[in-house]
């Protein structure tokens, strides 16, 4: 993986295609080498997912000397994962430029990102700030678009299935003839995925597709399910190539299931407290239904 990016020479439109002006100017040309795990801007970050696309202007320099394979950044990618605090399906990073109290003419000197639920959400001050390194070290969240308002620049951060859901802890069991995947909350169960027919034959990325669906603390609990029995034909995920669904309601639970052609059970999704609303049913039902639909062409 690229991630030593030269200064180039003084290339007239600048490194963005968007001109230099006379600061950038005095404050990059003929500047050291930068490394593409250091960005400092949106534009670098989405770079950085991809470092092949990573191109010279957007970063910090190099901290090694030019030993890249030695890098510490390159290290702490794969060590120290940066957890998103939020079980949401996006974020909203606002990214807050810090200037020291001196300087009138001279970038930043650092930034702080604040992890925030939307633009509504006015208590980030409260969390801790992430640097550009951190987001950098963000796994299984996509970079979104950026984001402009009032209080200034940011970006979204888009959750992807490669991770689970801040708060719902997975719990595998497997038995001779079946697997059973639980999902718990608060210590709470609140999902129970009974795969039959042995071995199972989806990956981690369905269990972390249901765990999206899940009610956070409030809802976890043994009370009834808000839905009703006269939902169950639209609680029910529309058939997917060679699966069929059938949903029941009954007083403190709600079961999807799914069966194959020969009308062989290829697994049973139960949910059980108050949490389970209509939509998040359907958003667990959507999620097995997706993976049994395969990936996406
Ligand atoms: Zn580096
Ligand atoms: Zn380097
Ligand atoms: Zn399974």
């Amino acid at each position: 993986m690229p991630i030593h990016l030269t200064a180039p020479e003084a290339a007239p439109g600048g490194p963005d295609g968007k001109g230099w002006n006379r600061l950038s100017l005095n404050a990059h040309f003929g500047q050291a080498a930068q490394c593409a795990l250091r960005p400092q801007r949106w534009a670098a970050l989405l770079e950085s997912q991809d470092t092949r696309r990573a191109r010279w202007g957007g970063f910090g320099p190099c901290v090694n000397g030019g030993k890249c394979d030695a890098c510490p950044l390159l290290a702490a990618l794969h060590d120290q994962c940066t957890v998103v605090p939020f079980n949401a399906p996006r974020v909203l990073v606002r990214v807050e430029p810090v200037y020291p109290p001196d300087a009138m003419f001279a970038g930043p000197a650092g930034w702080r990102l604040w992890p925030t639920l939307g633009p509504d959400d006015r208590d980030y001050r409260d969390r801790r700030p992430w640097s550009w390194e951190d987001v950098v070290r963000v796994h299984g969240w996509e970079v979104g678009r950026a984001y402009v308002d009032e209080h200034g620049d940011g970006f979204w951060l888009e959750r992807t299935t490669r991770v689970p859901a801040v708060g719902v802890s997975i719990r595998s069991k497997a038995r001779a003839s079946f697997t059973r995947h639980s999902f718990a909350v608060a210590s709470t169960g609140v999902a129970m995925l009974h795969c039959g027919g042995g071995a199972c034959t989806h990956d981690e990325e369905l269990l972390n597709a249901i765990s999206h669906a899940c009610p956070g603390p409030d809802g976890a609990d043994e009370e009834r399910v808000p839905v009703r029995w006269w939902q169950d034909i639209q609680l029910a995920p529309e058939p997917v190539g060679a699966y069929r669904f059938a949903a029941a309601v009954s007083p403190y639970s709600v079961r999807i299931v799914a069966r194959d052609r020969e009308l062989r059970e290829w697994g049973r999704l139960t949910l059980t407290g108050s949490g389970w609303t209509t939509e998040r049913v359907l958003a667990a039902g959507g999620a097995l239904r997706a993976h049994l639909a395969g990936p996406a062409s």
